[in-house]
């Protein structure tokens, strides 16, 4: 469970109503058992307690965070339709994304709407929250709320390795993997993925003058969410090595 309060061990911390309701009604969990806390810093096992109708968590031990990616890596995705969308962030949430940002382009079919904007953004969010806590992540992944193609050139930051996967890359471009060999580790790695129309040359070329290099994720074209599956893992499993 994720709490907004810094856990100090032995401190008891009240659960929020949705947190109470999953562990009294869904688990059905009792006065001792265990859960696992986690305030975005840290990981702690924490014993239940209940009075007067609410639930306290104790914590009592730490847990080494193992669930966290050798190196942080964004996923900046192109909006793509509404049940692969929800799809894509709660894998890329399973594949230790640390932060997704939405983008329009010129081939994206979905458009960002404005109106119900924030509650689509809270929905999104809602689906990263409970992809960390089913695979016990430390660390919540924030949905950032959608930009246009352009702005991704103010999301590069030192020693951040930046890249575009271009469906076209194959015949021009190198494999992601052999360019991830070739490069120091990072301190970051931000990740381009298009939606299903993929990008026109022009928009590649942007990020190219924006210190984005261009890779390949094979000889075939993927799925968009396929291609960011593909490109997480690739990349987390690259690093762990
Ligand atoms: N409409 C495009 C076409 O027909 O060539 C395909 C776009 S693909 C479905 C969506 C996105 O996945 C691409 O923009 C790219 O970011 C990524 N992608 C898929 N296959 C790829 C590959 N083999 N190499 C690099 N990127 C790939």
């Amino acid at each position: 469970y994720f709490v907004k309060e810094h856990i100090v061990l032995d401190q008891p911390i009240q659960m929020d109503d949705e947190a109470f309701h999953h562990i009294s009604h869904v688990l059905r969990m009792k006065e001792n058992d265990i859960i696992r806390l986690c305030d975005e810093k840290q990981l702690c096992y924490a014993r239940l307690h209940f009075e007067n109708g609410a639930v306290y968590a104790l914590p009592y031990e730490r847990i080494e965070d193992k669930t966290k990616t050798a190196v942080p890596i964004t996923l900046a995705m192109g909006l793509i339709k509404g049940d692969k969308w929800d799809l894509l962030i709660q894998k890329a949430c399973e594949l230790g994304v640390e932060q997704i940002i939405p983008f329009t382009s010129s081939r994206c079919v979905v458009k960002n709407k404005a109106e119900k904007q924030d509650k689509k953004l809270n929905r999104w969010n809602k689906i990263a929250k409970e992809a960390c806590e089913q695979c016990k992540r430390s660390a919540l992944v924030k949905v950032h709320a959608p930009i246009p193609f352009a702005e991704l050139t103010k999301w590069t930051q030192p020693n951040t390795l930046n890249l575009i996967a271009y469906e076209a890359a194959d015949l021009e471009g190198q494999h992601l993997a052999s360019l991830l060999a070739q490069h120091k580790k990072p301190s970051h790695v931000l990740i381009v993925i298009g939606a299903e129309g993929g990008f026109a040359k022009e928009e590649v070329e942007l990020l190219r003058q924006h210190d984005f290099a261009c890779v390949s994720l094979g000889g075939r074209i993927l799925r968009a969410e396929t291609a960011a599956f593909y490109a997480l893992s690739v990349i987390s499993f690259y690093y762990e090595l």
